[in-house]
């Protein structure tokens, strides 16, 4: 392990631009007993981008999207899954690693989409629709997915929604991401609500959706990208799926996390801008201090912001907050993800 004078020196290079030097100082100190612990429990730290720069840059042993971590907590062979994300990702990682203990930091790290939809709900629609089969987000708890065919993410949406060779799909639960994959696919949407379960022969049934939204990304609107594009005429502006359909027609490309950190990588322009959690803009900003990132950082989600390195530390110190999931949910579940696994 390398010593803490050059640990402190890397997070200063690292997060100058965008953390303040006496927080650095603060955060190396808790990181580095982190490190230290991560090995001595012969452990491994998966971080999510939307994680705060300070621990973004300095405790996980890999850090991405929902679908490339899920890649990575199906390979490892450590005995301790810590999860700097939120629920449903450490039960993700769970439902793969059944043996090994999955830990998630912070308790209460939820997520709007994962609460906006019940297992209850996925069976109503599945008798309401008989034979449709259902792919829902990965966003969602266990027991959703375990009544679900198949699981996809931002990244591979309308990837698994073509790989089922059918005219009529149910997409839970996120409506605006049903929405983007309904106009990238050419399928129809519709939405069934608690009233009305009848079917209306004169509606389309191609992609049938449910309300659930991001409480992050439903915040951004057309207005904001006229404002900046006011502004900043040569902005290139990326839009994350779970933006509304309307700021997605209105953004320059439209991306997972990681498609989005792949695009400011490869292709140059004078100034981006991220509509998606504020977090990542400040990871991007300081993985590539030579581009210019503009900011729309009024949007923290707030399941997120719930893991700090202090839980992290506190995590891996008491063995807290163990993540299980009954093995009959489990093994339903498991289906769904790794055939959203194998599609890519
Ligand atoms: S950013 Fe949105 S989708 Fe992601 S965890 Fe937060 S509420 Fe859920």
């Amino acid at each position: 392990m390398e010593s803490y004078e050059q640990f402190l020196e890397e997070m200063k290079t690292k997060l100058r631009d965008v953390v303040p030097e006496p927080e650095i100082y603060i955060k190396a100190e808790i990181a580095y007993e982190i490190n230290r612990l991560k090995q001595e429990r012969n452990a491994v730290i998966l971080g999510h981008n939307y994680m705060e720069p300070a621990l973004f840059h300095s405790i996980p042993d890999y850090v991405g999207d929902s679908l490339g971590l899920s890649r990575i907590a199906a390979q490892t062979d450590k005995d301790i899954i810590v999860f700097c994300g939120v629920r449903f990702m450490a039960e993700t990682a769970k439902i793969l690693n059944p043996e090994k203990t999955v830990l998630l930091p912070a308790a209460r790290a939820g997520c709007s989409l994962a609460e906006s939809i019940t297992a209850g709900d996925v069976r109503r629609l599945r008798e309401q629709f008989p034979g449709v089969p259902v792919v829902s987000y990965v966003n969602t708890y266990a027991d959703v997915k375990a009544e679900s065919d198949v699981c996809c993410t931002s990244s591979n949406a309308a990837a698994v929604v073509e790989s089922l060779g059918v005219d009529t799909v149910i997409f839970l639960p996120d409506e605006y991401l049903a929405r983007n994959v309904a106009r990238e696919t050419g399928k129809h949407i519709i939405f069934p609500t608690k009233s009305g379960w009848k079917a209306d022969a004169t509606l389309d049934y191609q992609l049938i959706g449910w309300h659930g939204r991001c409480e992050v990304h439903e915040q951004f609107t057309v207005q904001d990208i006229e404002d900046i594009r006011a502004e900043y005429p040569d902005v290139v502006i990326l839009a994350h799926p779970e933006c509304s359909p309307e700021v997605v027609a209105a953004s320059d490309f439209s991306g997972s996390t990681s498609a989005m950190i792949r695009y400011v990588q490869d292709v140059d322009a004078p100034r981006y801008l991220l509509l998606t959690e504020c977090a990542m803009g400040d990871n991007i900003a300081a993985a590539n201090p030579e581009k210019a990132m503009l900011r729309l950082c009024r949007v923290r989600c707030p399941h997120m912001n719930e893991i700090t390195l202090e839980d992290t530390l506190a995590a891996l110190q008491k063995t807290q907050y163990v993540i299980e999931v009954p093995e009959e949910i489990r093994l339903r579940a498991l289906r769904a993800v790794e055939r959203m696994i194998a599609i890519g």
